[in-house]
């Protein structure tokens, strides 16, 4: 089932990444030693509110709050909490979701807290050409999976792992859509990609190893070696050429 979008429904859907990107920017210039993952959560719901847009994660499948926060070792779906306290050092995977008029923008990024490690700063920046790797092959003509293998290919040449529990996906009138976007496997599989298809494409790597485990909270995912973890999204749509990203300030 091949979920074209019109070009009326694109223009909804950067209205709705663009809604994401301005949190975004709220959240980015918000971390920093000692604010709370709470904290951020709030700062954009307000934003998304202020919009007249509603956070998509809120109440996903029960999902408790606004967005994900996920710190250091926690790959994705981590929970805000007052209780967890940013601190120098620290690096904070940020997902954010919102729906506007219909469709969904959704959009993480890794942030880091203060001055952070070299190496930290390194798997941030992987997570982030993962990524661009990645679109490079989001185009019509090509399949699902040249996106993944592109993806999994640069990760692991730089000594990072991909996880594999969790994958990138279609999104729209509904958060995840199909087609399923990993980022691992072998290329020229999958559906093909034809230009009004939007995905939200999004590598998680891993310093160490793959393994990822949920928490006792039925959400915070891990790494079950306990390396560090980052996440980088955007929303796209496949045209004949480059993909757009939807999830930016236009
Ligand atoms: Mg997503």
């Amino acid at each position: 089932m091949v979920n074209i979008k019109s070009s009326s429904e694109i223009i909804k859907m950067q209205r709705a990444g663009e809604i994401v990107a301005l949190a975004f920017k709220a959240v980015g210039e918000a971390v920093s030693d000692g604010v709370t993952t709470a904290e951020l959560d709030a700062i954009a719901s307000e934003v998304i509110r202020a919009k007249g847009a509603v956070p998509s994660f809120l109440n996903y499948n029960g999902f408790p709050k606004s967005i994900c926060t996920s710190v250091n070792d926690v790959v994705i779906h981590g929970i805000p909490s007052k209780d967890i306290v940013l601190k120098t050092g620290d690096i904070i995977g940020v997902d954010i979701g919102a729906y506007f008029e219909g469709y969904h923008g959704d959009r993480a990024v890794t942030f880091g807290v203060g001055e952070i490690s070299g190496a930290a700063k390194n798997l941030i920046a992987a997570a982030e050409r993962a990524f661009y790797t990645g679109i490079a092959q989001a185009r019509e003509g090509n399949r699902v999976t040249d996106i993944s293998s592109a993806v999994q290919k640069y990760v692991e040449g730089c000594g990072y792992s991909v996880v594999r529990d969790f994958v990138g996906h279609g999104l729209g009138t509904r958060l995840h859509e199909s087609p399923e976007v990993p980022n691992f496997g072998q290329p020229g599989r999958g559906s093909r990609l034809y230009a009004g298809m939007t995905l939200a494409v999004e590598p998680m790597i891993n310093a160490g190893g793959a393994e990822v485990a949920v928490g006792k909270d039925g959400w915070t995912v891990t790494t079950v070696d306990g390396s560090l973890s980052a996440h980088y999204e955007h929303s796209v749509v496949i045209t004949k050429n480059e993909p757009l990203l939807l999830t930016v300030l236009t």
